[in-house]
């Protein structure tokens, strides 16, 4: 019969060693959702004094160094938010313009505006 309490003794540590991973692992679950309800208020809180500096309110040097780090953010998201338009939309290639053209003031003929020399009557422009 000894051998069977044993054997008894040895079945009920086990399932006790199970039912406290279950609960402890049950108790884990718990605090990890205690803490992503504390994270979520901690970005509310972050959210409400940012939006007092975008109003113009000065807060702490340290909070206000923080926020430097927002603002960088902000910049850069803007120049991708830029380049990703220019990717939808791809700039128009400018037809190839005529070159500018003005009157010779000698003979009146029109030639190229960088020309020093009329080609009609090689008089100096
Ligand atoms: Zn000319």
């Amino acid at each position: 019969m000894a051998f069977l309490d044993k054997i008894n003794d040895f079945a009920k540590v086990a399932t006790e060693k199970t039912n406290n991973a279950i609960e402890s692992t049950r108790l884990s679950v718990k605090i990890e959702g205690e803490q992503r309800t504390i994270d979520a208020i901690i970005k509310k809180i972050g959210e409400y004094y940012v939006a007092k500096i975008d109003s113009g309110e000065i807060l702490e040097e340290e909070v206000m160094s923080m926020y430097e780090g927002i603002l960088s953010g902000r910049e850069k998201i803007e120049e991708l938010r830029t380049e990703i338009e220019s990717l939808k939309s791809p700039k128009e290639v400018p037809a190839e313009d005529e070159p500018a053209k003005k009157i010779c003031k000698n003979c009146g003929k029109e030639i190229d505006a960088s020309a020093k020399f009329c080609l009609n009557c090689g008089t100096q422009q």
